[in-house]
């Protein structure tokens, strides 16, 4: 098999994206590469392409110890043999990994850093054929990073401890020159490929806002992302103690996540949000390394964090599904204090002279002056990002608050005659419920006994959520285009007359994040998503995997657009791998034909 084949038959994509085959071409040469790419870039596939391709084992060097399990049970959904190694397991448990790995089981074995070097692990690498050692989050091994771990500096001795040397790859997401430089010499890599793709993420929207009440703003937020999935990062524990507190009593759909609870609890919390079954998680930077949630669609910063590089690694987990998210920063002073907090009060680290020390705590100093100036001054805050990470850019960008203001206006004279046309054909005798029910085309009794149904305007809004609908009327009312009666009921100001006449516009200024609300709804058939929603999570139950495991949303989505009929259409649609179509394609496919033969009937019955 080549790599195109191994791309679409493991995970069912039929193009590479920017630095992949270029990374995996070297790699099948023999030739070390470094690949720096932003979150969300598509890394992993840099090295499990070829994995897949050479001989023998790819061993994965990753600080993930809590994400192994899942990233292992990712691939064996995808149909790749793989394994992790640590300290989870019990000495029993370790020793069948290894017995079956060298029986050649294994493609992929991910393992910790401080295991490289022990006696049994030693002994098990050269027993068996290394085609590539894989050093994930490469950025570790820098004390100039942001996740310094000492266990990665042993990496470069482990390889020398190795009877064959095989090919050594290093990925991160951070780009600054010494971290490059640092990965380089202290994991000895030779002669290596650096591959630095760009770092834009363009499906991503930044925004700052200076709130006078960060609270007050970020309900707004959640509320416009109501049904969304999203994370909330705080820079202490107790802020996120106390914002899970209140959003919970306010029914927000939270959980939360940070050092401070107990293995368990971070367990159960991330699982909640990674299964969709809470909408937000309220967490500190301790959340999200390694963790491949797609529908990840805000990340709302509640503090600003201490340099460029944690913000935009932290932001870079939202829209990882390609979609259009957003990536919000509340900013305040305070966080100036709780930064320089942090840097005069660093961990101890015994491996630093104390000119070092010295030297750590002013480059520290001066990322964060950079980080207030995006807070505070940048004008065009992608650009600003992109600079920082040495890319030149061309004029704005015009997708961030830098560029556009917090507000924008949109085009809302459509949703405006449907409204006003349907309140005047119910004679303005009916209360905003009613107006809400025709216009979505909901046939309750009171509805057919009013022969409703037999309205133009009925149904006119049925692409629309209903809150999408209410929303559309709150805007009316506020802006005086209809009024309420005192009995409730909706009635039409004089105004309404030129726009039902076409003579005049509507206009809206939302925020940005509610213009990409409305026009996502537009095309998905909600009905059926929901039905392949709950079929992923019962398919995902069974095999006690993440819901994302069996299908991204991407793909259901998709799905519940385009209903496909057969396999062959089913296959067509980006991102649905050969293993998992085999397994998971045909009970899906019935889920589909299913709700369209129900559609037709009801059709047939109106
Ligand atoms: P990173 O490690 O760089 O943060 P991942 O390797 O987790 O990113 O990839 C992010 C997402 O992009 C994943 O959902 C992955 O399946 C998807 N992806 C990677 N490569 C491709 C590709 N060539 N085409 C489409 N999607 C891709």
């Amino acid at each position: 098999m080549d790599k195109f084949e191994v791309l679409n038959k493991y995970f069912g994509y039929s193009e590479f994206r920017q630095g992949q085959q270029e990374l995996i071409d070297a790699i099948l040469e023999g030739r070390d590469v470094m690949g720096i790419m932003p979150t969300g870039a598509g890394k992993s596939i840099c090295f499990q392409v070829p994995a897949l391709m050479l001989d023998g084992i790819t061993l994965v060097i990753s600080p993930l110890i809590s994400l192994m399990k899942d990233q292992v049970n990712a691939l064996t959904q995808l149909g790749i043999k793989s394994a992790y190694i640590n300290a989870s397991l019990s000495e029993k448990q370790q020793s069948m990994v290894y017995a079956k790995a060298q029986a050649g089981r294994y493609k992929i074995i991910y393992v910790a850093p401080e295991r490289l070097l022990t006696p049994v692990f030693s002994e098990f690498c050269n027993s068996v054929k290394i085609s590539m050692l894989c050093i994930d989050e490469a950025h570790c091994v820098s004390h100039w990073g942001h996740d310094f771990r000492t266990a990665y500096l042993d990496i470069s001795t482990f390889i020398s401890s190795l009877c064959e040397r095989p090919v050594v790859t290093a990925f991160t997401a951070t780009a600054t020159q010494m971290v490059r430089d640092d990965i380089e010499r202290l994991i000895g890599l030779r002669n290596p490929l650096r591959v630095v793709t760009g770092f834009d993420r363009e499906n991503l929207y930044f925004e700052v806002l200076r709130p006078k009440v960060k609270l007050v703003a970020l309900r707004r937020y959640l509320d416009l992302y109501s049904g969304r999935s999203g994370i909330v990062y705080c820079s202490s524990r107790k802020t996120v103690d106390e914002l899970y507190e209140t959003l919970l009593k306010d029914k927000y759909s939270v959980t939360k996540y940070h050092a401070g609870l107990t293995k368990q609890e971070r367990r159960v919390n991330q699982d909640l949000f990674i299964n969709d079954e809470r909408e937000i998680i309220i967490a500190t930077n301790a959340f999200g390394m390694g963790i491949d949630k797609s529908n990840v669609s805000f990340v709302i910063h509640y503090n600003m964090p201490g340099d460029i590089e944690s913000y935009y690694q932290e932001a870079g987990r939202a829209g990882r599904d390609g979609n259009e998210a957003d990536c919000v920063l509340l900013y305040g002073a305070a966080d100036i204090r709780m930064q320089k907090y942090f840097i005069d009060n660093p961990e101890e680290n015994s491996d630093l002279s104390d000119e070092e020390v010295e030297a750590l705590r002013r480059l520290r100093l001066q990322k964060l002056e950079k980080m207030i100036y995006y807070s505070t001054k940048a004008s065009c805050l992608r650009n600003y990002i992109l600079n920082y990470f040495g890319e030149r850019t061309k004029g704005k960008c015009n997708s961030c608050s830098g560029c556009n203001g917090n507000d924008m206006s949109v085009d809302v004279t459509i949703p405006a005659q449907k409204v006003f046309s349907c309140i005047k054909r119910v004679r303005e005798s009916e209360s905003k419920r009613v107006v809400i029910d025709i216009l979505k085309g909901n046939e309750t009794q009171y509805i057919l006994s009013k022969n409703y149904n037999e309205l133009r305007t009925f149904g006119a809004m049925s692409d629309s959520a209903e809150s999408e609908i209410e929303k559309h009327i709150d805007h009316f009312l506020k802006y005086a285009y209809i009024s309420e009666k005192r009995t409730g009921s909706l009635y039409l100001e004089d105004k309404c007359t030129d726009i039902l006449r076409n003579r005049k516009r509507v206009r809206k200024f939302v925020e940005k994040s509610e213009k990409t609300v409305s026009a996502t709804a537009q095309d998905v058939d909600i009905r059926l998503l929901l039905k392949l929603k709950t079929l992923r999570k019962l398919l995902a139950h069974k095999s006690g995997v993440p819901d994302y495991s069996v299908f991204t949303d991407f793909v259901i989505v998709k799905m519940a657009m385009e209903k496909p009929k057969s396999i062959e259409q089913l296959r067509k649609i980006e991102g649905i791998p050969e293993h998992k179509l085999n397994k998971f394609g045909t009970v899906f496919l019935k889920e589909i034909v299913r709700h369209c033969d129900e559609n037709i009937e009801k059709e047939l019955n109106k």
